[in-house]
Formats: C-alpha cells, sequence, structure tokens
C-alpha cells in the first residue's frame, strides 16, 4: 500500500455522503417554473416536486416502511414513478421497479427474490396482482396508482390511494442522512436464460451515474444533446434501468420533463408536438415504431436529439430517422451497468470525413463516457490490442456498475471475474477508444469454421429497400455447425426472397465486408418479429419459432 498523505477532517468538518437527496436540490434553482408533466392529466412545477417528494416519504413512513426495505413499484411512466425514484431511497429504502412487461411467473418470481414488502400498483395492474397476490411471501401493504381516483380498485392490505394519502400528508420530511454505500434501487435483468437476476444499485453509484450521464451528454461538443433549456421525454420505461438514469438527470439540471404513461406511438408523437420536446432514449424497436406512426407521416421532427441504446442502431433506421429531421446518438450499456458507458462521439478527425464515414461512428457504441475503463479480453482473460482489429469479451470498471447479483454471490463472482465487469459482448476497441459491439457472445454465428457478427448482417440486409424489419439468428446445421437465418418483415407493396436477399447481399461478400459463408440459405417473412419485454429481439424465441416452422415446412419461409 502506498504511504499516501491522508489528513484526518477538521473537528466538525461536514463529512458528506452523496445521496439521491442531493439531487432534488438543485433543479428548482435553475428554473422555478419549469414543469413535470403528465400526459393531459397533471402539470407542476419542481417546488410542488419537491413537497410530494415529501409527502409521500410521510405517506410511506406512516405505513411503516423502515430503512432497507424494498418498496415495488408497478406503474407506466408518470410523475408518480419520478416521485418514487426520489421519495423511496431518499427514506433510506430500496425502489424496486418491477418490469411489468415480464410474465406473471416472472413478476412473481422477481417481486418474491426481492423481498418486497410494499407494492405500489398502477389500477391497470390490479388483475395482474391479483392473481399472483397469494403466492407472494414477503408483502405486506399495497398502494394503488390511479389516474381515476373515483373508481375503487380491490387491493389485499391496502393502505390507500397515492393522491389522496398524498393529498393529507405533511409537505415537509426531514430526511437523514445515512451511508452513501446503501442500496437505493434494485431491479432484474430481462432474463432470456434461466430466472432474471436482481442487479441494485447504491446512493453513490446513482449520484456517480448522474454526474457521469450529464457530462457525456451535456459537456461533449460532438455529442451535447442536453442542456438545461431541453425538454425530456423518456421513451424507455421507467422499469428499465431507471429509464437509463435521466430523470435523475433531468431533475437535477431542471429539465421540464415529460411522462407519456403506457407507450402508444401515436400518443407519445401528439406529446412530443405539443409540450416541444427536445429530448429522448429509446430502443430501435420503439423508434421504428415511432417513425411508422400515422401522426408521424408528414412531421417533420427538427430539433428532436434521440440517444439509441439497448441494441445496435443499425444505418438504414440511422438514415430513416435523420430524413425526418432526428438527431440519433448511439449509445451502450447494460442493466448491470447502470446503464450509461459509452456514447457515439466524433472527435475532429472523424469530423472532417466523409458524411458516410461520420454515419459509421455515429452508429458505433462509441467512446467511453468519463471514469469508465473498457478492455477486450480473448477466452483465456488476455488483454487484447485496441486496434479496431482484434475481437474478444468487452469488460469494464466504472464506479456505477452492479457490484452483484441480488443473492446469487455464484453469479455475482462470474460477473466479476478478474475484477472485470464481463459484458457478455464481443467487441472490438480502436486506439481513439471507441467500442464497436460486433454481437452477444451467445449470438455469434459459427458457421463453415468462421464467426459471423449477427449484428453486422442485420446491418447490411436491413439496408435492402423491402425490408423494414429483420433479426438474424445462427441456426443448428449437422454439415456446418450453424447456419444465418434471417427473419424479414418486409415494406408494404415489396417483395423478396431468399435468391433476391442473395444477390443484395453479394456485393458486400465481394468488397470483403461479409463473409460468403454469412448469407443465408433460408429466410422467413413474417409480420411480426418476437421481441423481449423491453423491445429487443427476442433471439431465444426467434430460434424456437425456427425450429418448429423448419418441423412443419412453413410456406413463409424462402429458401435458396
Ligand atoms: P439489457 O441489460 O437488457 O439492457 O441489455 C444489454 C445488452 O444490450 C448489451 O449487453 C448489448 O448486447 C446490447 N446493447 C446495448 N447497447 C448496445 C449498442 N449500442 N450496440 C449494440 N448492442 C447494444
Amino acid at each position: 500500500m502506498l504511504q499516501t498523505r491522508v489528513i484526518p477532517p477538521a473537528e466538525g468538518a461536514y463529512q458528506y455522503p452523496l445521496l439521491i437527496k442531493r439531487l432534488l436540490m438543485s433543479g428548482a434553482r435553475y428554473e422555478k417554473t419549469r414543469e413535470i408533466i403528465y400526459r393531459d392529466q397533471l402539470r407542476y412545477t419542481y417546488p410542488t416536486l419537491i413537497e410530494r417528494v415529501a409527502r409521500l416519504a410521510n405517506v410511506l413512513t406512516a405505513a411503516g416502511v423502515k430503512a432497507g426495505d424494498t418498496v415495488a413499484v408497478m406503474d407506466w411512466d408518470s410523475h408518480r414513478y419520478l416521485e418514487c425514484m426520489f421519495a423511496i431511497p431518499m427514506i433510506g429504502a430500496v425502489i424496486h421497479t418491477i418490469n411489468v412487461r415480464l410474465s406473471p411467473e416472472q413478476i412473481l418470481y422477481t417481486m418474491n427474490h426481492a423481498e418486497d414488502r410494499f407494492v405500489l400498483v398502477n389500477s391497470e395492474f390490479v388483475g395482474l396482482y391479483q392473481a399472483i397476490a397469494g403466492h407472494l411471501t414477503t408483502v405486506e401493504k399495497t398502494l394503488l396508482l390511479t389516474d381515476a381516483p373515483e373508481k375503487t380498485a380491490e387491493l389485499p392490505n391496502l393502505v390507500g390511494e397515492y393522491e389522496s394519502l398524498l393529498a393529507a400528508a405533511s409537505p415537509q420530511y426531514q430526511f437523514e442522512d445515512f451511508d452513501e454505500n446503501s442500496v437505493a434501487t434494485t431491479f432484474y435483468t430481462t432474463g432470456t436464460t434461466g430466472n432474471p437476476k436482481g442487479v441494485y444499485f447504491t446512493h453513490r453509484q446513482l449520484v456517480l451515474h448522474t454526474l457521469g450521464v450529464s457530462t457525456i451528454m451535456g459537456a461533449i461538443d460532438s455529442v451535447r444533446l442536453l442542456g438545461t433549456n431541453d425538454v425530456y421525454m423518456p421513451i424507455t420505461p421507467m422499469f428499465h434501468v431507471h429509464a437509463w438514469g435521466l430523470p435523475y438527470v433531468a431533475t437535477m439540471l431542471g429539465l421540464k420533463q415529460v411522462y407519456p404513461g403506457r407507450y402508444d406511438p401515436e400518443y407519445l408523437v401528439e406529446l412530443w408536438r405539443r409540450e416541444k420536446v427536445t429530448f429522448s432514449h429509446c430502443v430501435p424497436t420503439i423508434l421504428q415504431m415511432l417513425l411508422n406512426a400515422k401522426a408521424a407521416q408528414g412531421s417533420d421532427f427538427g430539433g428532436w436529439k434521440i440517444v439509441i441504446g439497448g441494441s445496435a442502431l443499425n444505418r438504414a433506421l440511422y438514415e430513416a430517422a435523420k430524413a425526418k429531421g432526428i438527431q440519433l446518438t448511439a449509445a451502450y450499456g447494460m442493466s448491470e451497468t447502470g446503464p450509461l458507458v459509452s456514447c457515439a462521439h466524433l472527435n475532429d478527425e472523424l469530423m472532417a470525413g466523409s458524411e458516410d464515414e461520420r454515419t459509421t461512428y455515429r452508429i458505433k457504441a462509441g467512446v467511453p463516457g468519463p471514469l469508465v475503463e473498457a478492455a477486450i479480453i480473448d477466452a483465456e482473460g488476455n488483454f487484447l490490442p485496441a486496434d479496431g482489429e482484434a475481437q474478444g469479451e468487452l469488460v469494464l470498471r466504472a464506479p456505477w456498475l452492479t457490484e452483484g447479483y441480488f443473492n446469487e454471490p455464484q453469479k455475482g463472482a462470474e460477473l466479476w471475474e478478474g475484477g472485470w465487469l464481463h459484458t457478455g459482448d464481443v467487441a472490438t476497441l480502436d486506439s481513439m477508444g471507441v467500442i464497436d459491439i460486433r454481437d452477444r457472445i451467445k449470438d455469434v454465428i459459427k458457421t463453415g469454421g468462421e464467426w459471423i457478427s449477427s449484428l453486422d448482417l442485420e446491418d447490411l440486409i436491413s439496408r435492402h429497400v423491402a425490408v423494414r424489419e429483420v433479426a438474424v439468428v445462427g441456426i443448428a446445421d449437422p454439415q456446418w455447425g450453424e447456419r444465418p437465418f434471417a427473419l424479414l418483415v418486409i415494406r408494404e407493396g415489396h417483395a423478396i426472397d431468399a435468391r433476391e436477399l442473395k444477390e443484395h447481399l453479394k456485393p458486400f461478400v465481394e468488397l470483403g465486408h461479409l463473409s460468403k459463408w454469412a448469407i443465408p440459405s433460408q429466410i422467413a417473412l413474417v409480420t411480426e418479429i418476437p421481441k423481449t419485454s423491453v423491445g429487443k429481439l427476442d433471439k431465444k424465441r426467434i430460434r424456437i419459432d425456427i425450429s418448429e416452422w423448419q418441423a412443419s415446412n412453413s410456406t413463409f419461409l424462402s429458401t435458396l
């Protein structure tokens, strides 16, 4: 250990813990009149937000919530969710943001595993809650969240309805200091294999993540997504990695915030127009839905900056959004990373390049943000060169990564093997530090002795004019180990078959961008591609579907 100079603090010096309550102080200072908006139901200013957080803290405390308890929320994106993201951790409890899009069995599993003691339930989920209530092992009390307080809803052990409880509570609460390493939030990975795993974040981590995101998105000139005059609307659910942490950032900076409730593309476009939204974030499939919305036809979205993460951003989607005036910026992260790790960034050299080159870099996962360390390793754990060529597993260090999986020490130790967080993603790093995600390790297609990136193939296929959506997976093949298989949704008025797709891909093979083994010998033309609970391509479900179709020789399969 180095003998550094550590000076004990002066007597009485305040030891400032990094707590979520600190994030609530500054917003109102910047603009007292800025509003938090919930659909067309409610709008209020920052001083009211602060007051409502105190009221909620009083309600929860009176209901028996104690420091260390887990309080779960089942809601669509709302001002109530924002209030919970503050009040619950601020009284020392842990907010469990339930993924309401999981199956009832998985929701039940996560609630029992997280040891939820209190649950705030939106009236839309009352039926679902009642169906699982008999199997919940730790829940003691419930609170009702509703847009229509006049309608009654039956919930077991109900404390009351949120708005009436808040109205009756005191607007003052003395939030105590406590250890910044206390857990503040927890939620579950979407778990494509086995049960979802619980990740968790401390106050300190969330404060640092908030500062990190503000720096990455607010201070780097080629990114510049977020300033105090922006109008924020999440389009990544608040249950999915706390809407990527942006509600904390927006509140700290005092932005006007717009919460859209349950996502309906037509309504999102209406809210965007009405509230003059300038900043959002979402996964690619949601953006695709927005662009396809009736209300989006003929709209110019000029001035709307959208961060795209959660899945690779392909060139076709980037171009389609750009044609509509949307400025897209790719970012990378995962549930385990809080989530933000990197954001697309163009240095002066790249800025001076061709438009095509700039697009190439705008759609990559980008440069790790301040305080983030990224490296790539081979299967034996050796570090690989950052030369833009070598491919290996991306491993990370940052002060806001989950330090394990709740109550699963073995899985946590695997996540952190060798002192680095293992992402399960294959990537290259270049000398500038740009991360290029090549694929999930388990989605890489191993065929004819070569490794093919399903993401590369999806990107190239999506450039065909007839293709509206595409997913590529590897399917077991007795001769080649695996063969790529493409699922396509075709644009209206267009047609394509396996032969036409081969013709489209051939030039990329000739240019050396693609291995000849990457040309799918079979494709399926479908009306919809299965998605996970957070709107990503559900490759596990797709593989199951394909083997069933192949067994039954379905008519929508097209073979070379
Ligand atoms: P989740 O934990 O559900 O948020 O999923 C995280 C995973 O999404 C990562 O491990 C990546 O495989 C994928 N992902 C996130 N951002 C990107 C990106 N910009 N490009 C490619 N894949 C991404």
